[in-house]
């Protein structure tokens, strides 16, 4: 999109949104800085001008990046405050996985709303996948990142520490009301397109609810 860049998971890795606005941000930098200089570099941007990490979720395949991010740039990090809480079992994750230990810390909390310039994003807490899990909606563009709650024809795991099945449907049922055009997943291929998009929450709701 014109201001919205999607760099795509590599590995053990999670899809990285750049917004480019009066305040550069992004969201989700993943495990791989590499990928992220590089895709910045491509499309004319300085990773040093980065302004704002805004984290969907503390998972290290989403955060494991920040630190150094945060030190080419000095940017700041957030995230919503019920997942500071739960940075810890985090932490305990990135050692099983063997990845960069999660040593940042959190600079503010984000609540109902985020301005980056004409890009304004309202913070939907959708607990279920992480106790702080979150959405981010701009209403004009009709864009919703969702981190780790829905992807393509699937929803995210319960089952490690802090999730929960019924906070997930709920937080899904309260997602899938809202007007999206370009749904912006934490994995997988974005869905573009209304249709699209309501199709999937449709067979979401059909196939996975019974399940949650
Ligand atoms: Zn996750
Ligand atoms: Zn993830």
């Amino acid at each position: 999109m014109e201001n919205i860049y999607w760099y795509p998971e590599v590995g053990f890795d999670c899809n990285t949104y750049l917004i480019a606005d009066e305040i550069l941000t992004v969201i989700d930098p993943g495990t791989s800085i590499e990928k992220l200089l590089r895709s910045m570099v491509r499309d004319g941007f300085k990773i040093e001008d980065v302004k704002l990490i805004i984290n969907t979720h503390s998972h290290p395949d989403h955060c494991a990046a920040n630190q150094e991010l945060k030190n080419l740039s000095k940017a700041k990090i957030a995230m919503h405050k019920a997942e500071a809480k739960h940075l810890e079992v985090s932490r305990e994750m990135a050692k099983y996985f063997a990845l960069d230990p999660l040593n940042f810390k959190i600079d503010f909390y984000l609540e109902d709303e985020v301005k980056l310039g004409k890009t304004v994003f309202k913070v939907i807490h959708t607990p279920g996948h992480s106790p702080g899990s979150i959405c981010l909606y701009e209403e004009k563009l009709k864009v919703l990142i969702c981190g780790d709650l829905i992807f393509d024809k699937s929803v995210g795991r319960t089952d490690f520490p802090g999730g929960s099945s019924t906070q997930l449907k709920n937080s899904i049922e309260n997602v899938s009301k809202m007007d999206v055009e370009f749904l912006l997943p934490g994995h997988m291929k974005p869905l573009i397109g209304k249709e699209k998009v309501k199709n999937n929450f449709e067979f979401i709701k059909k196939y996975y609810f019974d399940l949650l």
